[in-house]
C-alpha cells in the first residue's frame, strides 16, 4: 500500500478530454465536506493532492488522479451543496450521465457517506444512480474518529438500511485522521482490480 506515483492527469470538463490510457476507473462521489479530498490523500500518502473543500460545489469537472499508472481515481464534483442553482445541478447532471452511460474503463463507484449521520435524501439517490448504471460499489463511512466504538455497529446498521445496500457491495468505515480504514480499503481495491 507504499503509492510511489499519485498526480492528477486532467480536469476534465468535456468527454474529449477523458484520459486515453485506458486505466480501471474508480469513482468517488458524496455531499460536500463529507471528507473525500481527505480520503484522496490519505489513500495515497498526500497532503494536498485533492484540495480540501475550499469552494464547495463550485467545481464543474472530473478530475482524474493516476494512481501508480495502475488506476484513476475519478473525483466527482460535491453534490448536495445548498447554494447550487438549478443550472449548476443540471450540469453536474448531464456531465454524470455522460460519463456513466459510456465509459468502459468504469469498474467501481466509491460512495461516501458522514460515519454519524444517516445518508441524506441526496447520498441515497447517488447510490441508487450507481446501481442504475450496475456499478458495484464500496460504501466508505468518513470520520469514523468521530464515533465511539461501542457505537460502530449500530451507525453500520442505520446506513446500510437507509441505502437498502446490495449484500454484494462493501462497508467500510474510515478516519483521514487515524487512517482506519486505509489498509481493509486498499485490500479490497487491490483484490477487485484482479478480478
Ligand atoms: P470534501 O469537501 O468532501 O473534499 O471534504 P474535506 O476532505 O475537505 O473535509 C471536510 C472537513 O472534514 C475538513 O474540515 C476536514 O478536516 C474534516 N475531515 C475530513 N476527514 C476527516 C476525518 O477522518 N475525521 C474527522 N474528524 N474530520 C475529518
Amino acid at each position: 500500500n507504499k503509492i510511489n506515483y499519485a498526480d492528477i492527469t486532467i480536469s476534465a470538463v468535456s468527454p474529449s478530454q477523458y484520459p486515453k490510457e485506458g486505466l480501471p476507473e474508480i469513482v468517488l462521489a458524496g455531499r460536500s465536506n463529507v471528507g473525500k479530498s481527505s480520503f484522496i490523500n490519505t489513500m495515497v500518502n498526500r497532503k494536498n493532492l485533492a484540495r480540501t473543500s475550499g469552494q464547495p460545489g463550485k467545481t464543474r469537472t472530473l478530475n482524474f488522479f493516476n494512481i501508480e499508472n495502475e488506476l484513476f481515481f475519478v473525483d466527482v464534483p460535491g453534490y448536495g451543496y445548498a447554494k447550487a442553482s438549478n443550472a449548476e445541478q443540471e450540469k453536474w447532471g448531464r456531465m454524470m450521465e455522460d460519463y456513466f452511460s459510456s465509459r468502459e474503463e468504469l469498474i467501481l463507484g466509491i460512495l461516501l457517506v458522514d460515519f454519524r449521520h444517516e445518508p441524506s435524501e441526496h447520498d441515497i439517490l447517488m447510490y441508487d444512480f450507481y446501481k442504475h448504471f450496475n456499478v458495484p460499489v464500496y460504501v466508505i463511512a468518513t470520520k469514523s474518529d468521530k464515533i465511539k466504538k461501542s457505537k460502530h455497529n449500530k451507525h453500520e446498521s442505520i446506513i446500510k438500511k437507509a441505502l437498502d445496500i446490495d449484500p454484494e457491495d462493501k462497508f467500510f468505515t474510515f478516519s483521514s485522521f487515524t487512517r482506519e480504514g486505509r489498509g481493509n480499503v486498499w485490500d479490497a481495491l487491490s483484490a477487485h482490480l484482479l478480478k
